[in-house]
């Protein structure tokens, strides 16, 4: 579908639901990240880039203090409830994420009541490319837009965030929310998670001949379960032992030091999160240089330190990098939180299908699914489309 036709579409449908037309309508990305993984709640660095696939929302504000939701990707029911009385776990299933964003903005202090909301999403559910994040950006973003409170994207983030956290109770850094409302057109984004500091760094795919694949391999992670938590508790810890406020706080050069003084528990933990706001900052420096293909290498070295250091792969995110690589990939990773989800992959833009065909017939070798494959291209963040 042109982006006409899908805006037509929402706000049609957003007639039909809700009796009237909307007010507005917002449009928020998924994204992959291409390097800096579990270090946004370490304080650290990443380097993620929105999708072409977004979360399309329509809204109109009401006085009568209801909240009704309505998702295309939801069970066809009108979910209706009082923004007064909104609390955590007061809202189940894909509500909590609309609703606790709401919830989140009043916990801010900021005036908010009622809307109508109707939503479409191009960006698969839980195949790690933060669907989640999109729908809160997108409920954030036009929010901020029906009750005119001209909050920053970084400020839009820190409440969607807090929504997921405190009222989804899913325990995720900040990447997620920041990629979907500060990544630019043709750049991927520089992110510090302790300053909330942004840079856009030009990622020019095609005029270098290079193409981004996305391989969903269908497994479904599920971030609430405890794994999650339990990692970011054993970051909290070391950084704790080694008496320092994050694991960003410590270098390479000092990690061979602080590895002799941690329980060998902690150990890979701490060695994974150093390495990897290392791998950030050579992975900008390889794109302002005007080398993106060097990234192939820090991708590929970013999915071993994940896989042996913070394990959190599985063996079909190993076996779609091992595939991709095989097969002419420059370098591939998972991507996202990990325990199945995506892996992106790094290829010369002529080898893409070969590419894509290789990790296809290696999954059904092994008796996996086929995966499902986009082709990523550095696209704009949430904004307001009509
Ligand atoms: P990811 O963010 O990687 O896609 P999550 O498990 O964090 O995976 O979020 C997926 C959940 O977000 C879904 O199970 C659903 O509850 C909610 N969600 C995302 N997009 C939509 C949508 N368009 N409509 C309804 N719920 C959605
Ligand atoms: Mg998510």
């Amino acid at each position: 579908m042109t982006a006409d036709a899908v805006l037509n579409a929402v706000c049609e449908d957003f007639r039909r639901i809700h009796g009237r037309a909307p007010a507005g309508v917002w449009a928020a990305p998924g994204r992959v990240n291409l390097i800096g993984e579990h270090t946004d709640y370490n304080d650290g660095f990443a380097l993620p880039m929105a999708l072409p696939q977004t979360t399309v929302l329509a809204a109109r504000r009401r006085d009568d203090g209801l909240l009704r939701l309505h998702s295309a990707q939801g069970d066809g029911r009108v979910t209706e409830l009082a923004v007064a009385d909104l609390a955590p776990g007061g809202a189940g299933g894909w509500t909590r994420y609309p609703a606790g964003v709401v919830w989140a903005l009043r916990e801010r202090g900021l005036a908010v009541g009622g809307a109508d909301l109707h939503l479409d999403s191009s960006v698969p559910a839980g195949a790690g490319l933060s669907s989640s994040a999109a729908l809160e950006c997108a409920v954030a973003l036009a929010y901020d837009g029906l009750y005119g409170l001209r909050l920053s994207g970084p400020e839009l983030a820190r409440v969607a965030q807090y929504a997921e956290n405190a009222f989804a109770g899913v325990p995720c850094g900040v990447m997620d929310q920041m990629a979907s409302l500060c990544c630019a057109e043709g750049s991927a984004l520089h992110l510090d998670s302790r300053s909330l500091e942004v840079r856009q760094v030009p990622f020019d795919l095609t005029g270098h001949g290079l193409s981004l694949l996305v391989l969903d391999t269908g497994v479904a992670h599920d971030l609430g379960d405890g794994a999650y938590a339990s990692l970011r508790d054993g970051c909290e810890r070391a950084a704790r032992l080694l008496g320092l406020p994050a694991l960003r706080d410590l270098s390479e050069g000092e990690l061979p030091g602080a590895l002799a003084e941690l329980p060998a528990g902690l150990v890979p933990l701490v060695r994974h999160v150093v390495t990897e706001n290392a791998r950030v900052g050579r992975a900008v420096g390889r794109l302002t240089a005007g080398e993106p293909e060097a990234l192939g290498a820090l991708l590929t070295a970013g999915h071993a330190s994940l896989r042996d250091d913070y394990r959190v792969s599985c063996p079909e995110t190993d076996l779609a990098v091992d595939a991709a690589v095989a097969a002419g990939a420059l370098g591939a990773r998972m991507t996202g939180g990990g325990f199945g989800g995506s892996v992106i992959a790094l290829v010369p833009a002529g080898q893409a299908a070969s590419v894509a065909r290789a990790v296809t017939r290696a999954f059904a070798a092994a008796d996996f699914a086929a995966p499902a494959v986009l082709e990523a291209v550095p696209s704009a963040g949430a904004r307001r489309i009509a």
